[in-house]
Formats: structure tokens, sequence, C-alpha cells
């Protein structure tokens, strides 16, 4: 019945977790769920504000332009300019998506022939590699290694494979590493694309939430950037605007072309109040993005110094909510191990790509009182 396409894709270690999950609930197992990457708190009230009047407004309820409000592509434009100090043309330089998975999803299918490779991190977020099978690409995984920094080796990949890509995908602050790149690296990466001809997909949905006066860059900082890349953005971590789906991409304006016209035949634009609470976000007070940091850096240091006193070696990392934790054994037989003799679940890294064996993840998106609960579980087991 289904596309060999859809046979293809590999299986959702995910909705295993979740059925995991729900069977310990129906037990009555009083579950601590580590696994979410889904901010717990809400939206910030001046943004839903700005959607209640918005969605009064009967011309809001119309078919949007399929490249977006240029006020919103216009808020997102100052902001790049405010925070990364980029200079950007908002009718050209900024494409409005409604979330960046929808853009990471799509851009495959304007830029891979059946058969061109596409590059991407393994472990990484799984869109990557989906998008580019569901446009009859192949995906050649990049190892995200410790030894590494989790940075991928340019100079490991075949150069074989590196003629052949397209495209590549890098997501700095990572999920699920919680690595971050330099600016050096990201120079490196223009070079490699430029000898190779390869378009870079910089996911940059975690800029925002960082700690300990750590500051992530743009890809688009990088000189000649902008000649072979482009940057997505979501509004879903920073301003805890998952269920509202909102991002952008900001960059080369020819591969935003290529993108734009994938979306005018497949989507019919973001909705005309969910960019001006988009824009209510981008252009209002952001001190609620410094007070969500807060949080979750209180939270990472108690679940750090709690995985730390049960001798996991793990670092705080300077962004994401994730922590990646090496484990022993099999990750799956730990995170399985964890549900049933603790009621906490984690994410087996494997869910994340091949590579992700032997860590599990654990994001922050509980309060302080339940990762603590959640550590003295752990520490009940006498988890090594
Ligand atoms: C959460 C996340 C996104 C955001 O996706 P939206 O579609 O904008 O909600 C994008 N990339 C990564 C790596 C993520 O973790």
């Amino acid at each position: 019945m289904y596309a060999d396409r859809i046979n293809s894709l590999p299986p959702y270690l995910f909705a295993a977790i979740d059925k995991a999950r729900q069977e310990a609930v129906k037990k009555g197992i009083d579950v601590i769920n580590l696994s979410i990457g889904d901010p717990d708190m809400p939206t910030p009230p001046h943004i839903v504000e700005a959607m209640r009047k918005a969605v009064g407004n009967p011309e809001r309820h119309r078919y949007p332009s399929y490249e977006g409000m240029l006020s919103f592509r216009d808020a997102a434009a100052k902001w790049y300019k405010k925070i990364m100090n980029i200079d950007l043309d908002p009718e050209t330089e900024v494409l409005t998506l409604i979330g960046s998975k929808e853009g990471i999803a799509h851009i495959p299918l304007a830029f891979l022939n059946p058969g061109d490779v596409s590059l991407v991190p393994d472990p990484g977020y799984p869109v990557y590699n989906i998008g580019t099978i569901l446009a009859d690409g192949k995906p050649y995984k990049m190892p995200l290694i410790s030894e590494n920094n989790f940075l991928p080796d340019l100079d490991a990949i075949p150069s074989g494979i590196a003629k052949k890509a397209k495209i590549m995908f890098l997501n700095y602050p990572n999920n699920p590493t919680s690595a971050t790149a330099t600016v050096k690296f990201f120079e490196e990466v223009v070079d490699y694309a430029n000898e190779n001809e390869i378009l870079v997909i910089h996911d940059n949905a975690y800029s925002e939430m960082t700690y300990d006066g750590y500051k992530a860059p743009s890809f688009l900082a990088v000189g000649g950037a902008k000649d072979v890349g482009i940057e997505m953005h979501s509004l879903s971590k920073t301003y805890n605007m998952t269920g509202w789906r909102l991002g952008f991409a900001v960059g080369n304006r020819d591969i935003l072309s290529g993108l734009g016209k994938v979306k005018t035949n497949v989507d019919s634009g973001a909705f005309e109040a969910v960019q001006e609470a988009g824009i209510a976000a981008l252009s209002g007070p952001q001190d609620c993005v410094r007070s969500m940091n807060n949080i979750y850096k209180e939270r990472r240091d108690a679940l750090i110094s709690g995985l730390n006193e049960l001798g996991l070696d793990v670092k705080p990392p300077r962004a994401t909510f994730y922590v990646w934790v090496r484990v022993k054994g099999k990750s799956l037989d730990f995170t399985k191990m964890l549900l049933e003799k603790a009621g906490i679940v984690a994410t087996p890294g494997p869910g994340f790509g091949e590579y992700g064996e032997g860590y599990i993840r654990f994001a922050l998106t509980q309060t302080v009182e339940r990762i603590n609960e959640a550590v003295e579980r752990m520490h009940k087991l006498k988890i090594e």
C-alpha cells in the first residue's frame, strides 16, 4: 500500500518510548518525563495578547502571502540586526516558515535530484535525514563524536561523497548533544562548501537558549556564508511557541527562492494572526528569554550535580535544554531500566542516529523539584 520512500523511513523509536511511558502511567507509576524537547512553560503573556488582538481582525483571516507578511519578515531582519549584528533585506533574504521543521523537510525537495547526497549530522534532529529520504536523496552521515567535540570531521568525508553532496545540514547549539560551534568552525564549513559546491543549511533553533554568558554565533557571521548558505530559526524554543508553528529562514536569496518555490506549491503560508504574535515576540521586550534561561540554568545545575554525584562524567552544557550523557551498556537497556526501576523517562541516543549509541538524552523540561526527585531516585538505584 505504501510508497517505497515511506517503507524506507527508519523506525520511529520515540513512539515506542511513549508507549512504554503510557503503560507505566497506567500502572500508577509517578513518571518523571525528561524526554520531551518541548518547553513546559507558557508562551509569554504579551505574545498571547498580540495573538488575541490579531485573531479578532477579519483582515488576518484570509490566505497569507506565500513568503510571509513583510511586517513579520521586517521584524525578523531587525531582530537579526539587534541580536546577531547581521544585515538582511527583509524582501529577499527572509522567508517565513510554518515552524523550522517545515523548512528543513522541504529544502531537499528544492535541491536534490533522486540519488543526490545530503550530509547529515549523526546523532541529529531526525528531519535532516528523513527530509532527504522523502526527496529520494541519499543521506550521508557525519558522525558527531565526543573526541571531536561533537563537530563533524569534514576531512573524514570521502572526497567522492563531498563532490556528490549538494546540501549539508548543521545545527549548533546542537540537539541532542548540546555541543556548540565556534566561528572558526563555521569558517571551515564555508571554505569546504565553496570547494565542493555544497549548500549549507544551518539550523539555529537554540541560538537564544544559552548560559553562563555564552553567545551562540550565527553561521551568517562568517564572511562568504551568505554566498553558500541559509540559517533556519524557530520561535518554538526561544519564546515557548512550539504549538504556534512559526519560524523563518534567512540568508542566500537563491536558496530561499528555491525553498519558496516548493512552499508556494505545497502550503499557503503561516496564519497571519500567528505572524502578528511573532512580531510581538521578536520586537517586544526580551527579558522573557533571559528569565526562561535562568530557570533552565537552575534545572541544568540540579541535574548535572546529581549526575556527577552518581559518578557520571558530564559537564554543564552552555546552550540548549538537553543533557547528553554517556552510559554503560546499550542506551535502550539503560532507558528501559530507568523507566522500570525509577519511573524516569529519558531518550535513548540511537533515536537520533547510530552514533547516538552509548548515550541518553535528558531534557530540562521539568521543574527543579521534579529533577531533584529524579536524581534521588537514581541515587537509590546506585547507577554508575
Ligand atoms: C525543536 C527544534 C526545531 C524547531 O522546530 P519548529 O518546527 O520550529 O518547532 C528545529 N530544529 C531543532 C534541532 C530542534 O530541536
